[in-house]
């Protein structure tokens, strides 16, 4: 039975070594030798979160928490390779080439110290920064499965909210009252579905319906927080499971309001977005890497190209300038949600405009697209739109089989007259004077 409604509940439940699967073996070599230390100082030293929880599902993890009873500066003064970040709560990052091991100190839950803490109206914690014990840690963690501490001193692990059964029945369980844990930090509904994507659990019934009072608290959450969690939930691997769970349980709709609006009216929108994330995850499997922007790209294409029209109908100008203008409009109405960094909208604005330019397949112009710097992505974009029938699938094969073409194969495919490309034209008379005057 669990107890993960119970904060006053201090027992935790040791399991020892010989009872659970978690060995030393799942984690890093550096994360071990933090532990060893912190406890041959004669210190409390865990693993404690997702590693845990990770190494109990044989899923290899890579990211590391360890949680001791030894202040920060005690940290500090006995690891070289040591920094201290943070203003109002520290923590100790120690370093070891690549790979950074984030120290913290045990803290008091925000519960049990209500005069420390400071919400805002709907209740979300503005800060806590309490240092406490073990059996104070345990209560402001999210999920119960979240809440498991690996002891270096004897191997065991410490559960004080049933979170081993609840990691065996693959149930996603916040600690305490879903409604208070929910509006204290709207984010922990993101997090909700992106580990019910990621370890193929089920969220618990009281979780999923707080989820469903709550999901409009998301538009509280700082814009920047938000973008760090939009990474997290598309670029795990696991990104078009994370985007079915978001939509059904109305999160979607809070984060990108736009595209959520256009995905209801359009199902052809719909299945190119899936058909993204599927390719995304595909490549995440490969181990290649995923740009943000091409996400962003797929996420705004309909709205922007909505926009885009209007502005068209409006005044003259071309379909290229149209998109690079709608998309400036509708990221800006974006930022109000989600802080998007410019290094990702400004080549997602250019993916976008390059589009209209497939349909041109003859003359000079045409065939220097293959040299843009973005030509890359806005090729993948474009073969995308193809996959589900937005653009001819003649366009995209004859993008395909120009890139591998010889330069007078390539001259042929775009129709150039191999004179006229030899025979340089005589330049105009402005330039000529221009260059004269400079
Ligand atoms: P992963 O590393 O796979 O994203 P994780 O569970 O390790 O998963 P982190 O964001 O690294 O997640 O956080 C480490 C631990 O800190 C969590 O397991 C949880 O115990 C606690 N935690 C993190 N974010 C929150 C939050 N918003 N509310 C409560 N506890 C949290
Ligand atoms: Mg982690």
């Amino acid at each position: 039975m669990n107890n993960s409604g119970n904060p006053g509940s201090t027992a935790p439940k040791i399991i020892p070594r010989a009872a659970h699967n978690v060995s030393r073996n799942e984690f890093s070599k550096s994360a071990l030798k933090v532990l060893y230390r912190l406890h041959n100082a004669g210190y409390q030293a865990f693993l404690v979160g997702g590693c845990v929880r990770d190494a109990m599902l044989l899923l290899h993890p890579k990211d590391f928490d360890v949680a001791t009873n030894a202040t920060p500066d005690e940290v500090r003064a006995l690891f070289g390779n040591c920094r201290l970040i943070g203003r109002r709560f520290r923590l100790a990052h120690v370093r070891f080439g690549r790979e950074i091991i984030e120290v913290a100190t045990f803290r008091a839950a925000a519960i049990h110290v209500d005069d420390d803490v400071e919400h805002d109206r709907e209740g979300r914690i503005l800060r806590d920064n309490v240092y406490g014990t073990i059996d104070e840690d345990v209560w402001r963690r999210d999920f119960t499965c979240n809440a498991l501490y690996y002891n270096i001193a004897d191997f065991s692990i410490w559960d004080y909210v049933g979170g081993v059964e609840d990691v065996e029945r693959r149930q996603l369980v916040l600690i305490g009252d879903p409604e208070q844990r929910l509006r204290e930090d709207p984010v922990r509904m993101l997090r909700a579905v992106r580990f019910a994507a990621k370890l193929d659990f089920s969220i618990d019934q009281p979780v999923i319906e707080a989820i469903h009072h709550h999901a409009h608290l998301l538009s509280n959450v700082p814009a920047a927080r938000l973008f760090d969690e939009f990474l997290k939930l598309f670029q795990s691997g696991h990104a078009g499971r994370t985007f079915d769970l978001l939509r059904e349980h109305s999160l979607f709709g809070e984060m990108f309001p736009d595209t959520e609006q256009e995905i209801l009216r359009d199902d052809d929108f719909l299945n190119f977005i899936r058909a993204a994330l599927k390719n995304t995850d595909r490549r995440v499997a490969a181990g290649k890497s995923v740009t943000p922007m091409f996400l962003l790209g797929v996420f705004f294409w309909e709205p922007i190209r909505k926009l885009a029209q209007i502005r068209r109908a409006e005044e003259k100008m071309s379909e290229s300038q149209s998109l690079s203008l709608a998309s400036y409009d509708i990221v800006a109405e974006q930022q109000r949600r989600i802080t998007i960094p410019r290094r990702f909208t400004v080549p997602m604005r250019e993916m976008l405009a390059l589009q209209p330019r497939f349909l041109q397949m003859s003359g000079k112009r045409a065939m220097k697209l293959l040299e843009h710097r973005r030509f890359r992505a806005a090729y993948d974009f474009m073969v995308l739109l193809a996959e589900v029938g937005q653009v001819d699938a003649g366009v995209a094969k004859f993008w395909t089989e120009v890139q591998t073409q010889s330069a007078t194969e390539r001259a042929a495919s775009f129709q150039i007259d191999s004179r006229a490309r030899k025979k340089r034209r005589p330049r105009s008379r402005r330039r000529r004077k221009k260059r004269q005057d400079a």
